[in-house]
């Protein structure tokens, strides 16, 4: 079994609309301790991340400006593959994605990405911004970090972003043509970005940027159990405290969080 290092990034300096998301990795730390006093770690498949040597929590990155944000964001992904772990980052917004993709890329080289959200995060720039929330996967595919990038859930596109995914090759899934969820089997070493809005919102209203239409829980972890590759890093972002007034979106993160931890675990 792979030993799996949790790593915050309480960063939220490249949201679009709302901020909050820097709270998550704390609310999702606490309700991860709730869940284990009231009920237990165990993933799905049997695994319990309590267990020696699971799960281990690296702290949270130091946050300043976005640039600093960045290169310790690359340096902390970096050298927890260095160290023969794997990370699973805790966002934050969906910034952070871009350069924990460096990061990966810097020790592994190209990998295949498998990105679950309600929007293709396409953008070639955002408000002026092109780090933004909006634009992680164009600097990635721009950058070459990136072999193959599949995107599932997406169900508010928009043409400069299907331009861009035009041009890199993008196998983008929209929600139109959800159906009998299928087997997505990956060559490469795969990253998991796996951004909260992709559920509908109401299964997690915590989300800056609510969509409905999208999927439920349990199609996510389905989604996530027909995944046939080897899983070397992941990241769950977009969690917004401030949105979840009764903390119930709090609990889907620490459900997602610990089946995400039993794919990093699977050797
Ligand atoms: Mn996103
Ligand atoms: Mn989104």
């Amino acid at each position: 079994m792979a030993d799996i290092a949790l790593l915050g990034v309480p960063y939220d300096g490249s949201s679009s609309h709302l901020r909050g998301a820097a709270r998550a990795p704390a609310m999702i730390r606490r309700e991860l301790a709730r869940v284990a006093e009231f009920s237990n770690l165990f993933t799905e498949s049997g695994l319990d991340l309590e267990g020696p040597g699971a799960l281990r929590d690296a702290g949270d990155l130091p946050v300043e400006d976005p640039e600093q944000t960045r290169g310790a964001i690359e340096r902390g992904v970096s050298d927890i593959l260095l160290a023969g772990e794997r990370p699973l980052l805790l966002g934050g917004d969906h910034s952070i994605t871009y350069p924990a993709l460096r990061g990966v890329h810097g020790v592994l080289g190209q990998v295949d990405v498998l990105h679950l959200d309600a929007h293709p995060d396409l953008y070639p720039e955002f408000q002026g911004d092109r780090f933004s929330h909006a634009c992680p996967f164009a600097r990635a595919l721009e950058a070459g970090l990136v072999s193959r990038l599949v995107q599932v859930g997406i169900r508010a596109a928009t043409p400069p972003q299907l331009q861009v995914a035009e041009r890199h090759g993008v196998e983008m899934l929209p929600m139109r043509d959800w159906g009998k969820p299928a087997g997505y089997f990956f060559d490469r070493p795969l990253y998991i970005s796996l951004d909260l809005d992709v559920l509908d919102p109401a299964f997690a209203p915590g989300v800056a940027h609510p969509e409905p239409g999208g999927l439920s829980v349990r199609e996510v972890i389905a989604l996530l159990q027909r995944v046939h590759g080897k899983v070397v890093a992941a990241d769950l972002v977009e969690y917004n405290p401030d949105a979840d007034r009764d903390g119930q979106t709090a609990t889907v993160c620490v459900k997602l969080l610990k089946e995400l931890a039993g794919l990093l675990a699977a050797e």
